[in-house]
């Protein structure tokens, strides 16, 4: 693997992504001999090309944050500010296809299977059970809708353009979103919580619409979110707008009059569980922790994957990227490998597995796929 991503890199280093103001940044990578190597900093963009034709590292990383000296160690590094990321992974969307895809493995006697971990293994009892998940289109495709929910939040709430929100494809599971603007790099992590709080649509309360159990119903109606508005007082009533609701037969103008039937008939705290599930449906399925993390490291763009061989991409057109086709940056060329387990998986419209201990050749880009994620290697 290490000789097929060197090869790549001695090809293709040139096409790697330098983030804007680079010689601010910490660089990191991690070795395929293990470990982590980190507190990198760099004053030419290309020694960092140089890096990674030189040491051909399995993973790249890049700092979201700026500091005076990037190579000091973490709390001497001295905090400028940085990007606002975001971090949409399609595991914690719990789609049904992890059951198609997921493996695995007991931690006491190796069996390893594919879909959804159980309590105990069947073969040993042992409880310890590991866990990897894997992506399919379906997965990413779950990931890409929440990824344009939160391109809609940043854009119409907080007044961000197209221009300052780049958006890629990590290389495996979902994609990462990063925000460089002027309004947002000094926040701290207290405001950084609070925005991710507000994109993921947590604590959101009646009382934040304005309505509170003892207020009484005209006073209440005037307060009840319009599709009109803005921010998340429009989405709820979009939300409740599209929103069946038994024995409601009112014609919908902006969303207020269903709110009022649904608050008048259900009461306040069956109102408050729909607000709930509302809310959690509107909220983006970010990682929160990634957004508040300021010294938080992402994947390099236009690197390799050291799971996949695909590429952490820049997605210039969301709705119509295609990770099992963009992100692929691994050729055909045939290797032998030795497949312990494997889903079926798609690669460039190439159907592969599943496979149960088997020795086969598969094309480079299929090979790495399976090696990357540990379930096969070279005989
Ligand atoms: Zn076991
Ligand atoms: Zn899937």
């Amino acid at each position: 693997m290490k000789r097929i991503f060197r090869e790549f890199y001695f090809k293709n280093a040139e096409k790697v992504e330098i983030p804007s103001r680079f010689d601010r940044r910490e660089f990191g990578y991690t070795p395929f001999e293990g470990g982590m190597i980190r507190h990198l900093a760099f004053k030419e963009a290309g020694e960092i090309k140089a890096l990674l034709v030189r040491e051909v590292p399995r993973s790249a990383f890049y700092s979201v944050s700026y500091y005076l000296e990037p190579s000091f160690q973490m709390m001497e590094k001295g905090w400028i500010g940085g990007d606002l990321a975001f971090d949409i992974d399609a595991d914690d969307l719990g789609l049904p296809c992890k059951m198609e895809h997921d493996i695995w493995a007991c931690v006491n006697c190796g069996l390893r299977e594919i879909g959804i971990k159980p309590e105990k293994c069947p073969r040993c009892g042992e409880s310890k059970i590991d866990e990897q998940n894997w992506s399919c289109r379906k997965c990413v495709g779950g990931a890409k809708e929440e990824t344009i929910k939160l391109l809609d939040i940043l854009m119409q709430d907080f007044g961000l353009m197209k221009k300052e929100i780049r958006v890629y494809f990590s290389g495996s599971m979902g994609f990462h979103v990063a925000v460089e603007s002027k309004m947002f790099e000094e926040i701290d992590q207290m405001g950084r919580n609070e925005i991710a709080d507000y994109v993921a649509g947590l604590g959101l309360t009646p009382a934040l619409l304005g309505i509170y159990p003892q207020s009484n119903f005209e006073e209440l109606y005037r307060k009840l979110p319009t599709v009109g508005e803005g921010g998340w007082r429009r989405r709820i009533a979009q939300y409740f707008n599209k929103e069946e609701v038994e024995g409601y037969d009112g014609v919908e103008k902006n969303g207020r009059e269903k709110i009022a039937y649904i608050y008048k008939t259900l009461g306040y705290s069956k109102f408050k569980k729909m607000l709930e599930d509302a809310s959690r449906k509107i909220g983006v399925a970010i990682d929160t922790s990634v957004t508040t993390d300021v010294h938080r490291i992402f994947r390099l763009p236009e690197t390799l994957h050291g799971e996949t061989g695909f590429l952490k991409r820049r997605c210039d057109d969301l709705f119509r990227f295609d990770a099992f086709n963009d992100a692929v940056a691994l050729g055909d060329e045939p290797i032998e490998i030795f497949v312990d387990i494997s889903p079926r998986f798609t690669i460039r419209g190439q159907s592969f597995g599943p496979y149960r201990s088997e020795r086969l050749k598969l094309p480079t880009m299929a090979a790495v796929y399976l090696i990357g994620r540990g379930v096969a290697k070279v005989p």
